[in-house]
């Protein structure tokens, strides 16, 4: 089974990452509908996809990305039209499903398609409510703590695995477990240290959670990339939006446009225990103007480091850490 695999890779190099690039379109699809639901506390199954008018919005015209090219981000029902953002998060999550696919040995590959979805609804979320809800941070650091046991490679290089299953899972395991209590750790002191100087609320509990997960998958060096890289990125970001918006004026359509987004007003009353700040949150408003989410930066920094910087970094963080040792 797994020799035929590996000579379909070797025979069609393309095979494996185009499944898996159309697998993170398809997830991405479903991730859609989970960032403009569990705010509102909706079943992410039930009622099936359906347009702003109520109509039901057929298979056909629920491809990935190519439903929404095809139909130029209008409803064939009644041509309301669909935000870009649909397709946009669609690519997003194929490219770095096959991003992780190509840079990984596929069970680490895998248990990155798990961080990335995590990482790209809990994005999404904070942009649009300032929330992060607690299936995407706290969930998200068992799921990681889990994998960690279950895929040594994740956290040990080759040469770190000494080839003995229990051995290595342990370590890597415990590799999660501090990996998700430094990076939760640090960005809370961070937090704290900034209420006293800045005298405010700094940064949400769910920033504090989300580090969790990213921890408990990328290791401590991880969790400090994305703190720190993470920060860099947003400022970067948050340059790009204002200049974007003196450019083009707010006339950006988010969710009000789009097809997935639940009326406000009976939402506001079913907000429950399953968010991060329910208190910063009433309902219908978005983001407070001014106030920016820390953890779509935190999540760049962790999709970064995961599929594409860790190679670079690492080697900086084991210099660090033999320096450390000679005191
Ligand atoms: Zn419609």
């Amino acid at each position: 089974m797994l020799e035929n695999l590996e000579r379909v890779d070797a025979a069609m190099p393309w095979f494996f990452p185009v499944w898996v690039f159309l697998l993170g379109a398809c997830v991405g699809s479903f991730l859609n509908v989970c960032i403009y639901r569990i705010p509102y506390a909706q079943s992410v199954v039930r009622p099936g996809s359906h347009c702003g008018c109520g109509a039901p919005i057929r298979w056909f015209d629920n491809i990935p990305v190519l439903s929404w090219l095809l139909l130029l981000g209008r409803a064939r029902c009644c041509g309301r039209r669909f935000s870009v953002r649909y397709p946009v998060i669609e690519l997003l999550t194929a490219a770095l499903f096959a991003g992780s696919w190509l840079m990984h040995s596929p069970g680490v590959a895998i248990a990155g398609m798990v961080f990335l979805s995590l990482l790209i609804g809990a994005a999404f979320i904070d942009l649009d409510h300032m929330i992060i809800p607690d299936g995407f941070s706290m969930g998200g650091s068992v799921a990681g703590v889990v994998l960690s046991f279950l895929v040594p490679a994740l956290h040990l290089a080759e040469w770190q695995q000494v080839g003995w299953f229990p051995v290595d899972s342990l370590r890597s395991g415990l590799h999660g477990i501090s990996g998700a209590l430094i990076g939760s750790g640090l960005l809370l002191w961070i937090g704290l240290l900034a209420e006293k100087m800045l005298r405010r609320e700094a940064m949400g509990f769910g920033d504090v959670k989300l580090m969790g997960a990213i921890g408990a998958f990328c290791g401590w060096q991880g969790a400090i990339f994305a703190i720190f890289g993470g920060a860099v990125f947003g400022c970067v970001l948050y340059a790009i939006g204002l200049i974007w918006r003196g450019i083009f004026g707010n006339r950006t359509n988010g969710e009000g446009a789009s097809g997935e987004a639940p009326e406000a007003g009976e939402a506001g009353a079913k907000v429950d225990g399953t968010t991060s700040r329910p208190a910063a949150f009433d309902g219908e408003a978005e983001a407070a103007p001014g106030e920016i989410p820390f953890g779509p930066s935190l999540a760049i920094g962790a999709a970064l480091y995961f599929v594409w910087a860790h190679g670079w970094v690492d080697p900086y963080f084991r210099m660090l850490t033999a320096e450390l040792a000679t005191f």
